[in-house]
């Protein structure tokens, strides 16, 4: 038997009366073919206590009790680049941020460019004794801090046109990562990239913001847990990071961004030749989520669109079992995730009668609502 989860980052919204959501706004005729020939339920993706965020959520889905084996984004990026760390470092996300007149402006720097970034963050590199940074994809970044012990960080995406002052890093690490901030800031002021997007007419990156840090979790082999041969096709460093550390197969698909303009197809295609040797497939589509973050509902409906497209395609070459689910919501209301489950249907094991994947849908599944470290035993029974 091969299975297919497919992860639309961030799909689910917030269901009231009188007003669709985004999944039900979108026309998904192949979700709503799992739905309708499978079954349904809801799944509780972020534990009580846990910040809710693609990290946790994909962890516990996976199977991995994020209460037990989750130590922060930062690790799980680094794992993800293959950037061995010392048993003392403490791995930092360091996003490239723009901070205007002491308020968070963009968490992403206007989604700036890889090469781009790579010069900010190669710009700082040697500056500080203690610290070293890493390049990574867009505003994605990283920063280790060596014999670090931690520190209580904000993400920056939920801050967004908020006073950074409040939000600054407290704790053991709070002044090596006050260091860094403000070195940034110096460094990037006049940093040739950031004149030329200002001439171009883009905002400048002007300091880095870093967060969630932690050390390198060891999580226990996929295939030893279920006895399949496991990969992830996804274009974000965390979802890779999880699959290094679980000892997954990590598939990279060209014109996979990890944004709106991802290509669906490319991933389509990559996914049905890799069930041709793999068990189990974890296909994790980031956009859904970022149109959530921009608070766009038609980028949001079109994200959805594009993942159900792929969907599609996969379909008429596959026939193991297909799940499909978000791992959290990202309200078009809030543009930041929250921890309400999030629904799942599952097609290959049973009908229900659920007539389309939505929230509302969901609700009305057999399954119920599930933990997430009980959605793949589900799945394989
Ligand atoms: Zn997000």
């Amino acid at each position: 038997m091969k299975y297919l989860v497919v992860l639309g980052d961030g799909m689910a919204d917030e269901p009231g009366p009188g007003k669709k959501t985004p999944l039900e706004i979108a026309d998904t005729p192949w979700m709503d073919k799992i739905a309708r020939d499978g079954a349904m339920g809801m799944v509780r993706t972020i534990p009580e206590g846990c910040e809710a965020g693609s990290d946790i959520a994909n962890l516990g889905i996976l199977g991995y009790d994020p209460r037990r084996y989750y130590t922060g984004r930062g690790p799980l990026e680094a794992a993800s680049r293959g950037i061995s760390l010392a048993p003392s470092d403490i791995a930092y996300r360091c996003n490239l941020v723009t901070v205007n007149a002491g308020i968070m402006a963009d968490f992403s720097a206007g989604h700036i460019s890889s090469s781009e970034g790579e010069q900010l963050i190669e710009s700082l590199e040697g500056s500080l004794p203690g610290i070293r940074f890493y390049p990574g994809i867009s505003y994605r970044n990283l920063l280790v801090v060596h014999d670090g012990s931690g520190a209580v960080t904000f993400p920056p995406h939920d801050i967004v046109g908020r006073e950074i002052a409040p939000y600054l890093p407290e704790g053991s690490d709070a002044a090596i990562l006050r260091a860094g901030m403000e070195k940034s800031r110096a460094v990037f002021a006049d940093h040739p990239v950031n004149r030329a997007r200002v001439a171009g007419g883009k905002i400048p990156a002007s300091q880095v913001w870093p967060w969630s840090g932690g050390k390198y979790p060891s999580l226990p082999c996929f295939s030893d847990m279920y006895g399949l041969a496991g990969g992830v096709i996804s274009a974000v460093d965390l979802l890779a990071g999880i699959a290094r550390c679980a000892g997954m197969e990590v598939i990279t698909v060209p014109g996979a961004t990890g944004y709106l303009d991802t290509d669906y197809q490319a991933k389509a295609r990559y996914a049905v030749r890799a069930l041709e040797r793999l068990d189990f497939l974890y296909l994790h589509v980031e956009a859904p989520d970022e149109a959530g973050h921009l608070g766009d509902a038609d980028e949001k409906v079109a994200a959805i669109e594009g993942v159900d497209g792929m969907i599609g395609t996969i379909m008429q070459e596959f026939s193991g079992t297909i799940a499909v689910l978000p791992d959290h919501p990202t309200p078009l209301r809030l543009k930041t995730h929250t921890a309400d489950p999030v629904p799942f249907a599952i097609l290959g094991k049973g009908k229900d009668g659920t007539r389309s994947f939505s929230e509302r849908e969901g609700m009305k599944g057999k399954y119920g609502t599930i933990e997430a470290t009980e959605f793949l035993p589900l799945l394989f029974s």
